[in-house]
């Protein structure tokens, strides 16, 4: 009956929040790394976009103002994870925050030996534990295009949220029944110690030396460079790679002549 219920309320705002052709044109071209998609797997991203701008509330912070491009690309890098998940991975909160600019959130959180610190340092972007994400416009918008900034915020904080899906981040989001919870922990705490000590002997590292951080910083740096670039994470750390295909169910190493065609 429930899942009756929810069928007819996604069928009812599938078919009453469309989003206008050229705004969707004009965010897709704002965002380069989803020249991977094939047009059926778009029109499966829209449905999952439209589906995302009614559930959470995308919001602005002080006087800034969210236009609609920018909820829409915000949306469509969201709904990039879950594509082949589902939107049920960003159940339990609702809204997204959006700053004119870098922002201090001033919240408290506890080390492990229980002292209390304060979040005090500016900051892009964040994932609260069972509340919003925030994020800086100017970052999210520097960071859409792969090729000249080498990171993606909006995936960033939105694979926090997976992996917070099984309680606080740390870096295994809750895995499909067919991938063994070892395997997994395994692979990437490997990888994770190996990358830590390339960055602590001073190598530059393609891959963004903030993963060296926590294993929670690890997945999330780690599922940007999975999405927007793919053929590093497949050449680098090809484990971690596989493991990513099997859990967001993507291939998108396999599509990369793709990104070259444009
Ligand atoms: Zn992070």
């Amino acid at each position: 009956m429930f899942e009756a219920i929810r069928s007819w309320r996604r069928k009812r705002i599938l078919a009453t929040a469309a989003i206008p052709e050229p705004l969707w044109r004009e965010a897709l071209e704002a965002l380069p790394f989803l020249a991977i998609y094939t047009e059926a797997e778009l029109v499966r991203l829209r449905q999952h976009v439209v589906l995302f701008l009614s559930a959470k509330n995308i919001v602005a912070a002080r006087d800034f103002e969210v236009t609609p491009l920018m909820r829409t690309m915000i949306a469509i890098q969201a709904c990039v994870l879950t594509l082949n998940l589902g939107s049920h991975y960003y159940d339990g909160w609702e809204n997204v925050v959006v700053y004119p600019d870098e922002f201090v959130t001033g919240l408290e959180y506890e080390d492990e030996a229980g002292v209390v610190h304060r979040r005090d340092e500016p900051l892009a972007g964040e994932a609260v534990p069972g509340g919003p994400v925030i994020l800086s416009w100017p970052d999210v918008e520097a960071s859409a295009d792969w090729s000249s900034a080498g990171m993606n915020l909006v995936i960033h904080e939105f694979a926090h949220k997976v992996d917070m899906r099984s309680g606080e981040a740390n870096g295994c989001p809750p895995l499909h029944p067919d991938m063994p919870r070892r395997t997994w922990q395994n692979a990437m705490a490997a990888a994770y110690a190996h990358f830590r000590r390339r960055v602590e002997s001073g190598e530059v590292t393609e891959i963004d030396p903030y993963a060296a951080e926590s294993p929670a910083e690890f997945f999330a740096v780690l599922s940007e460079v999975f999405f927007a670039e793919p053929t590093l994470l497949q050449t680098e750390y090809p484990s971690v790679y596989r493991l990513f295909a099997q859990f967001y169910r993507q291939d998108p190493g396999s599509r990369t002549e793709l990104l070259l065609e444009q």
